[in-house]
């Protein structure tokens, strides 16, 4: 069994056949996904959530998460931040994500991009879940915020999380590993040119890895180019297995087991999730 540790199936790219997705991805062996939150105003924060409520019988089950992407970070006030910490309640809600630094884009300006992600690391703190954290060309202020963070919140924040997409080189990945966080791999894994990433994940500690698809970007090789989807993080898989020497199944089990102790509130799938 795999988990597809971060997608984004309430993306309008699904609208045709979101359950249909669902539906290939437990036919593929993969028997649950997290559904990555998005928005930033109130009232645009439950997408995940929307999307777990109509999640089909025999689909894969989906957990959720809630947080401002740094791309949105200029549309937060602290009314999101209340609905965050009201949505985290919710039992299928797993972690605060996706949260973090991009500065290859900069939508928000880099200084509200950090203020926003110290304060949903408060409310990480508050609400007792770890985060996934969304990293692009802001390895250093992202390091030292996080670094800053975890002094601060002392043994009051027990949660870390995962460096979602993990792209960066083996000193980045140590930092990463140092700060207690887990590295996920995506279908960067088998993209030609990343050799050095490879070599990450091929000697990074077997403990500390989970896999992902961010469907509906980066689809892995051999689908690359298309719309992304969750059934195909088994070709992540493929790859890990092929460099470290595991099977298939190895891979489907270490991940998993890594996820649940990263996610701790993602236990077992339950009954479908009721509105929100
Ligand atoms: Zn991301
Ligand atoms: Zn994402």
């Amino acid at each position: 069994m795999f988990i597809d540790s971060h997608c984004h199936p309430d993306g309008e790219e699904y609208d045709p056949d979101r359950a249909a997705i669902l539906l290939r991805a437990a036919a593929a062996g993969v028997g649950e996904i997290v559904a990555i939150g998005g928005g930033g105003e109130p009232g645009t924060l439950d997408v995940a959530l929307q999307v777990a409520s109509r999640q089909p019988e025999n689909g894969a089950h989906v957990w959720c998460t809630v947080g401002i992407h740094p791309h949105e970070a200029r549309r937060a006030s602290a009314a999101s931040y209340a609905e965050m910490r009201a949505l985290a309640r919710h039992p299928r809600v797993v972690a605060i994500g996706e949260i973090g630094l991009d500065y290859h884009y900069t939508h928000s300006p880099r200084e509200v991009q950090q203020e926003v992600f110290r304060s949903q690391l408060q409310v990480a703190t508050e609400t007792d879940l770890p985060i996934t954290i969304h990293c692009r060309e802001a390895w250093d202020d992202c390091l030292e915020l996080l670094r800053a963070h975890v002094a601060g919140s002392g043994a009051g924040w027990r949660q870390r999380g995962v460096f979602h997409c993990f792209n960066g080189d083996g000193a980045q990945a140590a930092a990463v590993l140092e700060l207690g966080f887990g590295l996920s791999f995506s279908g960067l894994l088998t993209f030609p040119k990343l050799g050095e990433l490879r070599e990450v994940a091929r000697t990074a500690p077997a403990h500390a890895m989970v896999i992902e698809t961010d469907a509906p970007f980066l689809a892995p090789v051999p689908h690359r180019g298309r719309r992304n989807e969750p059934a195909w993080v088994v070709e992540v898989a493929r790859q890990l297995a092929a460099l470290r020497g595991w099977s298939l199944e190895e891979v489907g089990d270490r991940t998993t087991t890594n996820f649940r102790r990263i996610f701790p509130r993602a236990i077992e799938p339950g009954p479908p999730a009721a509105q929100p």
